[in-house]
């Protein structure tokens, strides 16, 4: 299938596709638009952005064609080689997952736009962009004079692309791949710096799975003028949107910037590569549930921040800072007693990415996170520093991805057994499955390394949290803490 793409309108900020598909004999084709996109699990329906929809034969002359549900069309093709469509797409939303168009900026995520003809996913498709010669394009897919080739739309769909006059490219090379920075709105200050923090945290995170399984890997840093701050993660990529532009070589900014690149980067392993069953492939039609966001968000969560400890990159005062403010989020949400991890990641389609009604739920991410140290921890202290949560996600790579399956709860939690040698049964009960036992967990914990956590009452009712380091510890409390952080 071969698109085209280009801006029709800047101002109104619209771009415009066009595709010239082959009909291969059919006399009825169907083009379906996906309903959502990965990363981001609930309908977001991106039909509703679509406008001035045409389909002709290779001469121009209309056919017949009618929607068959809010985001398929079926066309009447009978005695056509070939068919040409054409339409407008709303591209006004400069977050990290959507598309959006300015004068100076064509920014598309293809799994909002582009259509797929249904039964003919496996195909390969092209996308020429109509912009400048002199514009550069930032993407994981190979560009040959503007020309984007994927080899299906799984691929198409997961391969934003910015294009721009503006984009400042950075690369490095980490042991066989090259490592991009892109950035489009601004740039950090030291990128040299920068590179060699990547490599550090890149260098801990390829550790744990036993491969970077990459030549390519792109950040693309869209820097906003407002204050924003969201990511994207991606098979060869990310992209990643923060603001304000202005703020971002002061120390808290670059923080969080190293943070949510880190937690990025992770996914390309967590999820984009090692998925659960039931995402395996993904269906763009319809909600595609799972139990399992505390596996690939929360374990995310919690290894993007700590292989920045790890790796040195960040100290344990700014580490311990990042987690408190994530046990405060916990101790803030009286979802916690109400609703376990599993139906929150199930419910991630009903109201996931908004506050909810006070109370209901729990998040894949702040509870997933806490699951994940409890259980690193835990594997720590019972096989004496010599195992950890690491070792369950290599295999768990390894018995999944690399024999080319999805992975369920029932693999996960017989490898965190075997690795520790402890039945996880009560966790599973309590933490994953269950809700309002945390605190005795997260008590356990704290004190396996030697850490206290101070929770003060603040005038409004709101908790904050803080943690320490004890001041005294015994041996064993230290030694697993060294093990927890190298
Ligand atoms: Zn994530």
């Amino acid at each position: 299938m071969n698109y085209t793409i280009h801006i029709a309108n800047a101002t109104d900020h619209f771009v415009g596709l066009t595709a010239q598909i082959e009909t291969l004999g059919a006399p009825l084709l169907q083009l379906q638009l996906p309903a959502w996109r990965p990363g981001r699990y609930e309908l977001s329906n991106f039909a509703k952005n679509i406008r001035k929809l045409n389909i002709t034969d290779s001469k121009g002359v209309p056919l017949e064609f009618n929607k068959i549900s809010k985001d398929c069309w079926e066309v009447n093709c009978l005695n056509q080689t070939e068919i040409v469509l054409r339409y407008e797409y709303y591209a006004n939303q400069p977050d990290a997952g959507a598309c959006f168009v300015s004068e100076h900026l064509l920014y598309v995520n293809p799994v909002h736009c582009f259509m797929y003809a249904v039964g003919r996913e496996a195909e390969s498709f092209s996308v020429q962009l109509d912009v400048p010669m002199h514009w550069q394009i930032a993407c994981q897919l190979p560009a040959k004079n503007h020309k984007l080739q994927a080899q299906n739309f799984d691929q198409l769909a997961d391969s934003p692309f910015f294009a721009s006059p503006n984009l400042v490219h950075h690369s490095f090379l980490l042991n066989q791949t090259t490592i991009h920075f892109w950035f489009e709105g601004g740039v950090v200050a030291d990128i040299a710096l920068l590179a060699e923090q990547t490599r550090k945290y890149a260098l801990v995170q390829t550790e744990i799975f036993g491969e970077l399984p990459l030549a390519h890997y792109h950040f693309l840093y869209l820097l906003l003028p407002n204050t924003y701050r969201h990511g994207v993660e991606h098979a060869d990529s990310t992209v990643i949107a923060m603001g304000p532009a202005a703020a971002i070589n002061e120390p808290a900014f670059y923080n969080d910037f190293l943070a949510i690149s880190s937690h990025e980067l992770f996914h390309l392993w967590n999820i984009k590569r090692m998925r659960p069953a039931e995402m395996l492939p993904y269906d763009f039609t319809k909600e595609n549930y799972s139990r399992l966001g505390y596996i690939y968000e929360g374990i995310t969560t919690y290894y993007g921040d700590l292989t920045l400890l790890r790796s040195g990159v960040w100290d344990f005062e700014t580490y311990a800072k990042s987690l408190a403010g994530d046990l405060e989020r916990h101790y803030n949400n009286l979802g916690r007693f109400n609703y376990s991890l599993t139906a929150s990641s199930f419910d991630t389609w009903l109201d996931g990415y908004v506050a909810g009604v006070k109370g209901r739920k729990v998040s894949i991410y702040i509870e997933g996170l806490i699951a994940a140290w409890v259980a690193d921890i835990a594997i720590l202290v019972r096989t004496n520093g010599a195992s950890r949560l690491d070792d369950v996600l290599r295999r768990m790579y390894q018995d999944s991805y690399q024999l080319g399956l999805g992975y369920s709860q029932e693999i996960y939690k017989n490898l965190l057994e075997s690795v520790s040698g402890v039945n996880f049964d009560s966790y599973f009960e309590e933490i994953i499955e269950g809700a309002g036992h945390w605190e005795k967990y997260i008590q356990k914990t704290l004190e396996h390394i030697g850490l206290e956590l101070i929770i003060r009452e603040k005038e409004d009712g709101i908790l904050s949290c803080e943690i320490k380091k004890k001041q005294e510890i015994n041996e064993l409390q230290n030694s697993l803490f060294e093990y927890w952080i190298k």
